[in-house]
């Protein structure tokens, strides 16, 4: 009976099955050391920077966005558009495997969430009134990217 009462703690907490696993993890100790206080709300935490606030929604340059947290290549240049939203926008991930998506209900609002799918911490939302040739439009907070410049 014991064995019993345990097991269904174990397998049957609801929150258990939000717990996703990515290649990298860390406890929020270790991310606070390798984040600053805003980085680690809106990836750890899933906060969202205020519009226009960030450095990189009207960057031109060509190069790579990659996970501020771990590195992980997320976005090009080449996919990037001005939405006007004030967050970096996109029309693609570099590669649809490198992001992961989930429904996100919050604020009475149903939107699909994204995030690294390398470490799981969160970018943004992707909307589906983006140009062509998708029709999406990844929108995402500047402190969770880190741009480097292209190398020719
Ligand atoms: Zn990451």
């Amino acid at each position: 009976m014991k064995y019993l009462v345990l097991f269904s703690i174990i397998f049957c907490n609801p929150s258990s099955k939000e717990i996703k696993s990515f290649p990298i993890q860390k406890t929020d100790a270790e991310w606070k050391k390798v984040l600053n206080e805003e980085e680690f709300k809106v990836l750890r935490k899933k906060g969202t920077e205020r519009a226009f606030t960030g450095d990189l929604h009207d960057k031109k340059e060509k190069g790579i966005y990659i996970c501020k947290a771990c590195n992980h290549k997320l976005f090009s240049s080449d996919t990037k558009f001005d939405s006007g939203t004030g967050w970096p926008s996109f029309f693609k991930p570099i590669k649809e495997e490198n992001i992961g998506k989930e429904s996100d209900f919050s604020f009475g609002m149903k939107r699909m969430e994204v995030h690294c799918a390398n470490c799981g911490g969160h970018l943004g939302h992707v909307f589906e009134d983006g140009p062509n040739p998708t029709g999406l439009r990844y929108c995402i907070n500047s402190v969770s990217l880190k741009f480097l410049t292209e190398q020719k």
